[in-house]
């Protein structure tokens, strides 16, 4: 149903506002892309198609931001984690829990599940702690 939606960030974006996380599976390799890439960054194959995320992974890291760009600065300071996938990709991703500040730790290795913030208008990805 998707082979026709060329592997753009517009389509990437275009996923996210239906709650669906996509990136490119290769057809040859098995490799998974997170966001979507043109051309495999395992094999350089160019046979790929989308492939959806379940959006469950770990955490393997985070930082406060205290510098946060215009449309965040009412939002500082905020946590920003890098989670594994259980698929494989990482992703980047401000956390969203209500409770987590600067006085108390995030435990790296923590499961965490993707959540979407609408923002601008648009689905924002964010990382919960389950
Ligand atoms: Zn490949």
């Amino acid at each position: 149903m998707n082979e026709k939606i060329p592997f753009t960030v517009n389509a990437f974006q275009d996923f996210l506002n239906n709650k669906k996380l996509m990136g490119t599976k290769c057809r040859d390799c098995g490799n998974l892309n997170l966001p979507p890439r043109i051309i495999c960054t395992e094999c350089d194959g160019k046979r790929l198609e989308w492939h959806e995320f379940k959006g469950n992974g770990t955490l393997q890291t985070y930082t406060f931001i205290y510098t946060a760009p215009t449309f965040l600065k009412d939002k500082v300071p905020y946590a920003v984690g890098i989670a594994k996938l259980e698929e494989g990709p990482m992703i980047t991703a401000r956390i969203t829990d209500a409770d987590i500040n600067e006085s108390n730790s995030i435990d790296i290795g923590a499961n965490v599940k993707i959540e979407y913030i609408q923002e601008s208008g648009r689905n924002i990805l964010t990382l919960r702690i389950k």
